[in-house]
């Protein structure tokens, strides 16, 4: 065994989105740990765009929060302009987003790792990992050797990472910064299937040299909404974006020199992002558009912060060539390029050799989290780094794993698509993805979670006292809007016609009236129609939770049944004894994907590829079987 001073519990690499979560949710949970990065001047780097959150996104975020994660903390703290995006429709797709300053969000992730009780900082570059058989116990640097009974690795797009631009090559984790090469190597020593992946990223530009006013505006929301629900602040001055458009010279630009992109001069073997096309993806794809709109992004604040990220131009072309079509902008003539785009091509792990809890199906004790998993995206990463910190930490605690069903969290249905489907593509987050997305909103993650944050020892105690009351204070306002009732009276009927309603046919509850596509409580509030409500009580966040719950009952209760069947598969356990090996009328290809992804439940192996119905009933007959086989015998 190596030599080392000092011995931890949960060792994390990397401290990227991922890294930042996993190792705040192992030390929060009491055990020790370490965060070793290359360098602390890193740590939480915004690599591309400099926002949190978005459709799908947004949900993420909430449910780290409540769970007694960062991510949204932060970001309220960093936040220049918070947007709610869909917010003209159900508040099931309503997806928070905030641009960010970015040097100002590393510092805050920075200062609060630098502050965690049972957290070391280490800088290194990890080269290698160390196992003992099958059970990994610790990590090699280029400096020194680190033992510890959990490692997670988060390397995001460091993995043999290679940046193109035009027919530049250089070998880089992210620009400016060097490659993990011996890692990837140690990963495949331990028999892990790895992918190529590629992602880009477009120029950043002078803010001095961009004509703002010939620009659209685009404000944030006036007032903004913070994303955690616990006492965050947005102190930042809030700035807005600017829209610019491409136009048929842009687009014959880069028409022109599509053969000198790295992405389609055939130098990328990777799979981009399909969700996050480069410019010259769109220009081919969508050939037939005569525009793309690009959101001018501020990256900063400060005076030396000049960087603005134009969103919608990411772009492999040669410098050049990114100055030309940049300045055939209308706004954008003078434009001068801070630092050019590029794509980069990285290694990426199969995610189908993990289990729920993100720890390889094959090497005890190794977590994987992050963009290594085939994922793209900031929230992606944390959402999967706090699952792994917390379930290294169980491990090392000897308590018992812990996973999210699909019905309980998008963290759920990202972790089950990753390690049941595996990737194809950089994944990314949408509320499309959730079969349960009526329920699994943003308003309700603190609902969902709090306390499963609270068992984990993650959500400190004053918190979730203060949750306890929000959830006391919503069930007593439900309960009083179901108890009061209306009934169709000379001033009701009054006072519904200035409401524009139409009148009451027979008695119903205030709830029930609420149900009205038009009507909301602020609408009702200040009317005759309700006397026996004291609204006193109740916070702004504890009414809109109240009416979202009311308006939703109906969809919800559909939702429920026909999602009844989905959730009698999930209860169905595959035990890790039980083999699909010559069940007849099971196809070869069907028992080589069960044997890849081993399902633990019914339910996952129905949503593997492949697996037809009739697949799964012969399953059922037979796991039947083999328990019935195992309780004889015992
Ligand atoms: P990262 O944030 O990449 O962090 C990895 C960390 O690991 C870093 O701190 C690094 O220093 C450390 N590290 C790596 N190897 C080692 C080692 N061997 N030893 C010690 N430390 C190590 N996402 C989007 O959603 N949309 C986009 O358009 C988009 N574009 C992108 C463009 C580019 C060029 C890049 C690089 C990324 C882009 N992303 C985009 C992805 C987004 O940045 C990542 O998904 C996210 O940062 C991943 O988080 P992570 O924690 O997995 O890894």
């Amino acid at each position: 065994m190596p030599e080392s001073s000092t011995k931890f519990d949960v060792l994390v690499i990397g401290a990227g989105h991922a890294g930042c979560e996993a190792a705040l949710a192992a030390a929060r949970m009491g055990v020790r740990t370490v965060l070793v990065t290359m360098s602390r001047e890193t740590i939480a780097q915004m690599s591309c765009n400099p926002a949190i959150g978005g459709i799908g996104k947004g949900h993420l975020v909430k449910e780290i929060d409540a769970l007694g994660g960062e991510m949204a903390k932060v970001a309220d703290a960093t936040g220049i302009q918070f947007r709610m995006l869909n917010a003209s429709r159900g508040p099931a797709t309503w997806g928070s987003r905030c641009q960010s300053e970015m040097y100002e969000y590393k510092d805050a992730m920075r200062r609060v790792l630098e502050t965690q009780q049972n957290l070391a900082i280490a800088e290194g570059l990890v080269e290698e990992l160390l196992f003992e058989g099958d059970r990994v116990i610790g990590v090699q640097t280029d400096q020194e050797t680190f033992l510890s009974q959990t490692v997670i690795v988060t390397t995001g797009t460091f993995l043999n990472g290679l940046i193109h631009r035009g027919d530049e090559r250089e070998e880089a984790g992210r620009v400016g910064e060097p490659p993990a090469k011996q890692l990837s190597l140690s990963l495949a020593g331990k028999r892990l299937k790895l992918g190529r992946m590629k992602t880009g990223t477009p120029a950043r530009i002078d803010k001095r040299t961009i004509e703002w006013d010939r620009l659209e505006v685009q404000p944030g929301d006036d007032p903004p909404r913070r994303f955690s629900f616990w006492d965050t602040e947005i102190r930042l001055p809030q700035v807005p974006c600017h829209i610019a458009y491409t136009n048929p010279r842009t687009h014959e630009i880069i028409q022109r020199n599509l053969g000198r992109s790295a992405l389609y001069g055939g130098q990328i073997k990777g799979i981009g992002p399909r969700y996050c096309p480069s410019i010259e993806d769109k220009i081919v794809k969508f050939a037939d558009k005569d525009r793309h709109q690009v959101f001018l992004e501020p990256t900063g604040l400060a005076e030396d912060n000049l960087m603005i990220y134009p969103n919608g131009l990411s772009t492999s072309l040669p410098t050049e060539v990114q100055l030309e079509f940049l300045r055939s902008i209308e706004g954008l003539e003078q434009a001068e390029i801070i630092r050019p785009g590029y794509a980069i091509e990285y290694d990426h792990i199969d995610p189908t050799q993990l289990r729920s809890t993100l720890e390889l199906k094959h090497v005890s004790g190794l977590f994987l989290a992050g963009q290594i998993n085939g994922t793209t995206g900031y929230e992606e990463a944390a959402a999967q780094g706090l699952v792994a910190g917390i379930n290294a930490a169980l491990q090392v605690q000897g308590r018992e794993p812990f996973t999210l069903a699909r019905s309980e969290a998008y963290i759920g249905v990202l972790i089950d698509d990753l390690i049941t489907k595996g990737v194809t593509e950089p994944y990314r987050m949408f509320t499309s993805r959730a079969e349960h997305r009526l329920y699994l909103r943003e308003d309700n993650a603190d609902l969902r979670l709090c306390d499963k944050g609270r068992d984990l020892g993650l959500l400190p105690e004053a918190q979730w006292r203060q949750f306890d009351k929000k959830r006391a204070q919503i069930v007593a306002l439900g309960e009083a809007l179901r108890q009061q009732r209306v009934f169709p009276n000379t001033t009701v009927q009054a006072e519904l016609a200035v409401l524009e309603e139409p009148p009451l046919k027979h008695p119903v509850s205030l709830a029930e009236l609420l149900k009205r596509p038009r009507l909301s409580l602020s609408r009702l509030e200040n009317t005759q129609l309700v006397s026996e409500v004291n609204w006193m009580p109740y916070p702004e966040n504890v009414r809109r939770q109240v009416e979202i719950d009311i308006k939703y009952e109906g969809y919800l209760v559909r939702q429920e049944q026909e999602l009844k069947h989905l959730g009698e598969l999930e209860r169905v356990m595959i035990p890790e004894d039980f083999s699909p090996h010559g069940i007849s009328g099971l196809s070869r290809e069907v028992v080589e994907k069960l044997e890849k992804v081993r399902p633990t439940n019914l339910g996952q192996a129905s949503r593997i590829d492949g697996l037809t119905p009739a697949a799964i009933a012969l399953l059922r007959v037979h796991l039947r079987a083999h328990r019935l086989r195992k309780s004889e015998a015992a």
